[in-house]
């Protein structure tokens, strides 16, 4: 069984990075795309630090460079993640809505480099709950909103470049998961990652002894009227390489339970774990 795991971060800890590698390979994941994260004063992971760790591992390693629309030159960041080979882009904090005007040069240069796109898209960290080795203290000072990254704000970027797939994380969590999926069947270049646990909760009061995780229904109804299309959902972790703490277990038994708890076919499964991911960054 072979996995791709569409979505990592990296905290620039290179010592810590193997270990996190033997542990994903020990689960079964092949290849994995990486990018940087936000540290708590708004500097990010460097396209260096994340061409230093791909450069160790390159057979694993698929490399993004990570963005904040509006908040650094993105149209030279292309320019130097093409020279560098990287793969694709993945944005998360912007500025201004991800279909702003102001945006399109940079999204045309990624087309014309033949590159992926990943934004974040619903709901994103704040002062509610810790986000792991995510900074979240700028976001005042940023203006940060998670409406301008919303899974319609990709609409727009899908239909100027046809042929580029532009997949946003999280499908919408928590709050757009139909605004997402309903985008699924008129735009043959978008494409979501179910990074993590979006298809199903955790039961409050679950009897002891009993399996405290239920499929989601809203997501088992899209599902079902084939609004869900997994062929054009890719698994994702959202772990942390060299984070001492990463484990494999939870993302990928939550990746199995979810599948298995949707009644996925083999084909959806086999899709979901590696086979439209390698498609789309062009891996046999
Ligand atoms: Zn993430």
């Amino acid at each position: 069984m072979r996995i791709l795991d569409f979505h990592l971060h990296y905290n620039g800890k290179l010592e810590n990075a193997s270990r996190f590698v033997e542990l994903w390979r020990a689960g079964g994941v092949e290849k994995a795309v990486v990018f940087g994260l936000n540290h708590e004063d708004g500097s990010h992971v460097s396209m260096d630090a994340v061409a230093k760790l791909t450069e160790r591992f390159p057979d694993f390693f698929i490399p993004f460079a990570y963005l904040n629309l509006g908040y650094e030159d993105c149209l030279c960041a292309v320019a130097e993640a093409r020279s560098r080979g990287f793969r694709g882009l993945k944005f998360i904090y912007t500025a201004k809505p991800y279909d702003d005007d102001e945006y399109f040069p940079i999204y045309e240069a990624a087309a014309k480099a033949n590159m992926v796109l990943l934004f974040h898209t619903g709901i994103i960290i704040g002062t509610g709950k810790a986000g792991g080795e995510h900074g979240t203290a700028f976001q005042a000072k940023w203006r940060i909103s998670s409406d301008y990254m919303r899974p319609m704000r990709l609409d727009r970027i899908a239909r100027a470049f046809p042929e580029m797939p532009i997949v946003g994380a999280h499908v919408g969590a928590e709050s757009w998961y139909e605004e997402a999926t309903s985008m699924l069947e008129w735009l043959n270049n978008i494409y979501f990652d179910m990074a993590i646990q979006q298809f199903h909760y955790v039961r409050k009061n679950a009897p002891a002894g009993s399996d405290p995780r239920v499929i989601k229904f809203r997501i088992k109804e899209l599902y079902d009227s084939g609004q869900l299309n997994l062929h054009r959902i890719l698994f994702g972790s959202d772990a942390c390489v060299g984070s001492p703490k990463a484990n494999p277990d939870w993302p990928l038994g939550t990746l199995h339970f979810e599948l298995d708890g949707l009644g996925a076919t083999e084909e959806e499964k086999e899709a979901v774990r590696w086979g439209t991911a390698a498609k789309i960054l062009g891996i046999s």
